[in-house]
């Protein structure tokens, strides 16, 4: 069985993620979706809440599982069982930093783990989480960047 993790820190997941999401759906047999518990980075969302966003987005696909993790991505995969990263490319900007990521990663794994990449949807280009979390931060419209759940839950965050 074919067996693929998608790491990120989705805070909050967006239709560029979920497109990532729904076409590795469809490449692999089962893939999981990696939120990291990462507590140097002061995210909006709490891991959890990150991680309840991303079921609800994710309902309809099957053999798609949400999985929070602490740590090494390395060791995770290793606990879990699987052997390829997916990530997703915006722009060339991300390309030194993913390759860093990708190269390093195989050379703690002792060369047991690869890394897919796929390049974004045109229409998702632009879009980021952090994006995101400004435009909602002054109330602006998000729907156009993510699922109503996730407007939804942006909007009570911000309206607090
Ligand atoms: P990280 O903090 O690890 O970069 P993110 O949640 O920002 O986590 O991103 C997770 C993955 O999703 C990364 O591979 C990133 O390049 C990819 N990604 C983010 N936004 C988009 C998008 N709009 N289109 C395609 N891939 C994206």
């Amino acid at each position: 069985m074919s067996r693929a993790i998608y790491p990120g820190s989705f805070d909050p997941v967006t239709y560029g993620h979920l497109d990532i999401i729904r076409r590795s759906s469809a490449m692999f047999d089962e893939v999981i979706v990696g939120v990291l518990n990462n507590s140097a980075k002061n995210p909006l969302f709490r891991t959890e809440e990150r991680e309840q966003m991303l079921v609800e987005v994710t309902e309809e696909l099957a053999n798609v599982s949400v999985i929070s993790f602490d740590g090494l991505l390395v060791d995770f995969m290793r606990e879990q069982d699987v052997a390829v990263i997916i990530r997703g490319l915006r722009a060339v900007t991300d390309f030194e930093y993913e390759l860093q990521i990708a190269q390093s990663n195989r050379k703690v794994s002792r060369e047991t783990v690869d890394t897919v990449f796929l390049t974004t949807s045109i229409e998702y280009a632009y879009l980021s989480s952090s994006i995101v979390r400004e435009y909602a931060r002054y109330g602006t419209d998000v729907s156009d960047f993510v699922p109503p759940y996730v407007a939804q839950k942006l909007k009570e965050r911000f309206s607090l």
